[in-house]
Protein backbone atom coordinates (compact mmCIF):
# COMPACT_ATOMS: atom_id res chain seq x y z
CA UNK A 1 0.00 0.00 0.00
CA UNK A 2 1.22 3.64 -0.80
CA UNK A 3 0.61 6.79 0.92
CA UNK A 4 -2.29 8.35 -0.59
CA UNK A 5 -1.17 11.09 -3.58
CA UNK A 6 -2.62 13.87 -1.91
CA UNK A 7 -3.02 13.77 1.96
CA UNK A 8 -6.16 14.43 2.78
CA UNK A 9 -6.48 17.40 5.28
CA UNK A 10 -9.28 19.35 6.53
CA UNK A 11 -9.81 23.07 7.25
CA UNK A 12 -8.90 24.45 10.31
CA UNK A 13 -11.34 26.88 10.51
CA UNK A 14 -14.29 23.47 10.00
CA UNK A 15 -12.50 20.51 11.33
CA UNK A 16 -15.01 18.42 8.83
CA UNK A 17 -14.52 19.62 5.79
CA UNK A 18 -11.72 18.12 4.13
CA UNK A 19 -9.52 19.66 1.50
CA UNK A 20 -6.25 19.77 -0.53
CA UNK A 21 -6.03 23.34 -0.31
CA UNK A 22 -3.22 24.74 2.08
CA UNK A 23 -2.68 28.35 2.67
CA UNK A 24 0.37 29.46 1.26
CA UNK A 25 1.67 31.62 3.48
CA UNK A 26 0.89 29.86 6.79
CA UNK A 27 0.22 26.40 5.72
CA UNK A 28 -2.94 25.90 7.19
CA UNK A 29 -5.29 23.52 5.35
CA UNK A 30 -8.32 25.88 3.97
CA UNK A 31 -11.62 24.46 2.55
CA UNK A 32 -13.00 26.36 -0.94
CA UNK A 33 -15.20 28.35 1.11
CA UNK A 34 -12.34 29.41 3.56
CA UNK A 35 -9.82 30.03 0.49
CA UNK A 36 -9.11 33.61 -0.45
CA UNK A 37 -7.50 33.75 -3.83
CA UNK A 38 -4.86 37.11 -3.84
CA UNK A 39 -2.47 38.06 -6.45
CA UNK A 40 0.13 35.63 -4.53
CA UNK A 41 -1.85 32.58 -4.29
CA UNK A 42 -4.57 30.99 -1.73
CA UNK A 43 -4.10 32.28 1.74
CA UNK A 44 -6.43 31.57 4.27
CA UNK A 45 -8.39 34.02 5.96
CA UNK A 46 -6.60 35.63 8.86
CA UNK A 47 -2.84 35.60 6.81
CA UNK A 48 -5.32 37.94 4.54
CA UNK A 49 -6.15 40.34 7.34
CA UNK A 50 -2.93 40.04 8.68
CA UNK A 51 -1.22 41.44 5.56
CA UNK A 52 -4.52 44.09 5.03
CA UNK A 53 -3.68 45.77 9.13
CA UNK A 54 0.43 46.21 7.96
CA UNK A 55 -0.98 47.57 4.73
CA UNK A 56 -3.35 50.07 6.75
CA UNK A 57 -0.80 50.89 9.12
CA UNK A 58 1.41 51.83 6.34
CA UNK A 59 -0.96 53.87 4.98
CA UNK A 60 -1.61 55.94 8.35
CA UNK A 61 2.54 55.98 8.58
CA UNK A 62 2.64 57.37 5.56
CA UNK A 63 0.41 59.88 6.06
CA UNK A 64 1.76 61.10 9.24
CA UNK A 65 5.21 61.24 7.23
CA UNK A 66 3.65 63.63 4.69
CA UNK A 67 1.96 65.98 7.16
CA UNK A 68 5.62 66.14 8.91
CA UNK A 69 7.41 67.46 6.26
CA UNK A 70 4.36 68.96 4.41
CA UNK A 71 3.34 71.45 7.34
CA UNK A 72 6.75 72.97 7.98
CA UNK A 73 7.68 73.07 4.24
CA UNK A 74 4.04 74.90 3.58
CA UNK A 75 3.98 76.87 6.70
CA UNK A 76 7.51 78.29 5.35
CA UNK A 77 6.20 78.50 2.07
CA UNK A 78 3.59 80.82 3.35
CA UNK A 79 5.30 83.34 4.61
CA UNK A 80 7.90 83.75 1.81
CA UNK A 81 4.78 84.27 -0.29
CA UNK A 82 3.07 86.71 1.80
CA UNK A 83 6.32 88.62 3.65
CA UNK A 84 8.46 88.84 0.74
CA UNK A 85 6.77 88.00 -2.40
CA UNK A 86 4.09 89.89 -1.47
CA UNK A 87 5.97 92.76 -0.36
CA UNK A 88 7.23 93.19 -4.34
CA UNK A 89 4.61 95.05 -5.84
CA UNK A 90 2.54 94.55 -9.17
CA UNK A 91 5.23 91.70 -10.30
CA UNK A 92 4.61 89.83 -7.13
CA UNK A 93 1.81 88.67 -9.12
CA UNK A 94 3.51 87.79 -11.89
CA UNK A 95 6.45 85.88 -9.76
CA UNK A 96 4.07 84.31 -7.53
CA UNK A 97 2.20 82.64 -10.87
CA UNK A 98 5.65 80.86 -11.60
CA UNK A 99 7.15 80.45 -7.92
CA UNK A 100 3.60 78.87 -6.13
CA UNK A 101 3.52 75.67 -8.78
CA UNK A 102 7.71 75.38 -8.04
CA UNK A 103 6.79 75.65 -4.27
CA UNK A 104 3.98 72.86 -4.71
CA UNK A 105 6.62 70.66 -7.09
CA UNK A 106 9.28 71.01 -3.79
CA UNK A 107 6.91 69.89 -1.02
CA UNK A 108 5.41 67.37 -2.91
CA UNK A 109 9.03 65.82 -3.74
CA UNK A 110 9.99 66.16 -0.08
CA UNK A 111 7.04 64.44 0.73
CA UNK A 112 7.49 61.64 -2.32
CA UNK A 113 10.92 61.51 -0.52
CA UNK A 114 10.58 61.14 2.93
CA UNK A 115 7.82 58.43 2.35
CA UNK A 116 9.97 56.56 0.24
CA UNK A 117 8.46 54.01 -2.24
CA UNK A 118 5.08 53.11 -0.64
CA UNK A 119 2.42 54.93 -2.25
CA UNK A 120 -1.03 55.64 -0.24
CA UNK A 121 -3.50 56.58 -2.18
CA UNK A 122 -4.45 59.81 -0.52
CA UNK A 123 -1.02 61.33 0.15
CA UNK A 124 -1.62 64.74 -2.45
CA UNK A 125 -5.19 65.22 -0.47
CA UNK A 126 -3.09 65.18 2.92
CA UNK A 127 -0.55 67.42 1.78
CA UNK A 128 -2.65 69.26 -0.11
CA UNK A 129 -4.18 69.93 3.15
CA UNK A 130 -1.43 70.78 5.13
CA UNK A 131 -0.70 73.72 2.42
CA UNK A 132 -4.39 75.22 3.07
CA UNK A 133 -4.11 75.15 6.49
CA UNK A 134 -0.40 76.96 6.79
CA UNK A 135 -1.61 79.23 4.17
CA UNK A 136 -5.34 80.26 5.89
CA UNK A 137 -4.10 81.75 9.07
CA UNK A 138 -1.40 84.29 6.64
CA UNK A 139 -4.50 85.33 4.64
CA UNK A 140 -6.49 85.69 7.23
CA UNK A 141 -3.72 88.41 8.65
CA UNK A 142 -4.08 89.84 5.21
CA UNK A 143 -7.63 90.49 5.36
CA UNK A 144 -7.42 92.23 8.82
CA UNK A 145 -5.20 94.45 8.00
CA UNK A 146 -7.33 95.42 5.63
CA UNK A 147 -5.40 94.89 1.99
CA UNK A 148 -7.86 92.50 0.22
CA UNK A 149 -5.55 92.87 -2.63
CA UNK A 150 -2.68 91.10 -0.88
CA UNK A 151 -4.72 87.93 -0.98
CA UNK A 152 -4.01 87.40 -4.65
CA UNK A 153 -0.61 86.21 -3.53
CA UNK A 154 -1.60 83.44 -1.30
CA UNK A 155 -4.49 82.64 -3.63
CA UNK A 156 -1.96 82.11 -6.03
CA UNK A 157 0.09 79.74 -4.00
CA UNK A 158 -3.25 77.81 -2.49
CA UNK A 159 -4.43 77.32 -6.08
CA UNK A 160 -1.30 76.60 -8.01
CA UNK A 161 1.08 75.28 -5.46
CA UNK A 162 -2.11 73.16 -4.45
CA UNK A 163 -2.70 72.00 -8.12
CA UNK A 164 1.04 71.28 -8.23
CA UNK A 165 0.93 68.86 -5.45
CA UNK A 166 -1.96 67.01 -5.99
CA UNK A 167 -0.59 66.28 -9.31
CA UNK A 168 2.91 65.35 -8.11
CA UNK A 169 2.26 63.40 -5.70
CA UNK A 170 -0.49 60.88 -7.78
ZN1 LIG B 1 -2.52 31.55 6.47
ZN1 LIG C 1 -13.10 26.31 5.95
Amino acid sequence: MSEAVSEELFCYRHPNVSTHLRCNHCGNPICAKCAVRTPVGFRCPDCVRAQQDKFYTGAKMDYVIAVAVALPLSLITAAVFTFIIARIGFFSWIISFFAAPAAGGLIAEAVRRAVGRSRSRHLNTVATACLVLAVAPFALWVLFTGNFLGLIVPAILLFLGGGAIMARLR
